[in-house]
């Protein structure tokens, strides 16, 4: 095979993670690809989350997702300014539901601030009241750096980064097979092969799929699905910015929240519930009262009539549902092929670490190039 087949990154996976990667690395190297099984980048959960740009509060400290996720906020800040992609700031209320769930707050304030997060407060009726009239809470966590984004067009905005700094595109592309030969990946796609010196498998949902593809099976991926409600354009100023209750104590979820949408929709959700196909978008779907109750002890005046199902997201868990411990991402190289490095479980926060991650796997590239 000629020298100049060979490409030098080989990206699986054109969400929000490997398209942001695309970006990063291809401002150092040429013959970069990203391939994405389906028609668009950011078809998968890329697309299908709550948008929002969390601050860092929840995870644990010295994790990656800690870590990634509070250096990640101010550069995707920055990022959409500079590329037009809609965002807003727009501070965030995790509301108690009574004054006896205060020492809960205080433990997730310090636990923010032990990740590095800024501005966090506890704040009273007085102070909700004037940022969500219909918030019946009697105190909260105010997260001032919270905000939200437009997951499609920061996809696009990575994509089109990507594309100027010379990077391949390639849509339609799924990877089927893969092995390592004179230190050489080689991938099998549905129409041809393509040879690289260094892979990144960012698939999402499927990245255990794809680690197993070089014999790395150490990780399992167990889908597990958020849905969403929505309000009735008509109601969608009922809450105006983000209102989160306390985290689910499982772990399997941040709680069913408001969240303000950069396009102006208002949503609850998501909440979590496992399955057992990682395509499985739509079936026995939770009726809308469950969505409706949980929003109502936030919100004692919402209207049933006024909420309508949304669309929904599907989590890459790497603990099966029984499992409550807080779980890490994986972004490690193969332990066989070094050239090849895996990002496994890149859930929430992921679309709001996207280019710290992406900074980190340049680095891991440029040790290997
Ligand atoms: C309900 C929900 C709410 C969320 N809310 C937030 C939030 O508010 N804020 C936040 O920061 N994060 C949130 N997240 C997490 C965030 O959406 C993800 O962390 C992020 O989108 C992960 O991006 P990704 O690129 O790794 O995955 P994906 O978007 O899934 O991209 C992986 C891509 O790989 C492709 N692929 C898979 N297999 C192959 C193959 N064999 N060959 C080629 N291509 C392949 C897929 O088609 C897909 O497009 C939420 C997630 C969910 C589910």
């Amino acid at each position: 095979m000629p020298l100049s087949d060979i490409a030098n990154v080989v990206i699986i996976g054109g969400g929000v993670v490997g398209t942001a990667i695309a970006a990063e690395v291809s401002r150092f190297y040429d013959d970069v690809f990203l391939l994405e099984a389906l028609p668009r980048l950011g078809l998968g959960t890329s697309t299908r989350n709550s948008g929002v740009i969390h601050a860092g509060i929840y995870y644990q400290k010295d994790s990656l997702k800690a870590f990634h996720c509070v250096r990640g906020v101010p550069m995707l800040y920055e990022f959409c300014a500079a590329h037009g992609v809609p965002h807003e700031r727009t501070g965030k209320l995790i509301v108690a539901d009574s004054e006896s769930q205060l020492p809960l707050l205080e433990d997730l304030r310090q636990r923010g601030e032990g990740n590095g997060v800024e501005g966090l407060e506890v704040v009273e009726q007085r102070f909700i009241r004037t940022k969500e009239p219909n918030i019946g809470s009697p105190v909260a966590l105010w997260s001032p750096n919270t905000g939200i984004v437009d997951a499609e067009a920061l996809v696009k905005a990575l994509a089109r980064l990507a594309q100027a700094n010379g990077a391949y595109s390639l849509t339609n592309t799924r990877v089927i097979g893969a092995e390592v030969k004179d230190g050489l990946a080689l991938l099998r796609t549905e129409r041809e092969e393509v040879a690289a010196r260094v892979v990144i498998n960012a698939a999402g949902l499927y990245a255990d799929d794809v680690a197993r593809m070089f014999g790395y099976s150490e990780h399992t991926i167990y889908p597990c699905r958020g849905e969403y409600a929505e309000l009735l354009p008509h109601a969608r100023n009922f809450v105006k910015g983000l209102v989160y209750p306390l985290p689910m104590p499982t772990g399997h979820g941040l709680g069913v929240h408001f969240t303000k949408t950069t396009g102006g929709a208002l949503l609850i959700g998501p909440n979590a519930g496992y399955i057992t196909q990682k395509d499985d978008y739509e079936n026995n779907r939770t009726e809308l009262s469950v969505f409706y109750e949980s929003a109502r002890q936030m919100a004692p005046s919402l209207k049933i009539e006024d909420v309508r199902l949304s669309y929904t997201g599907i989590r890459p868990r790497l603990v099966p549902e029984h499992v409550h411990s807080f779980v890490d991402w994986v972004i490690t190289p193969d332990p066989q092929w070094a050239s090849v490095i895996h990002l496994i479980g890149i859930e929430s926060p992921g679309l709001t670490s996207c280019l710290s991650i992406a900074k980190s796997v340049a680095e891991m590239v440029s040790q290997r190039l």
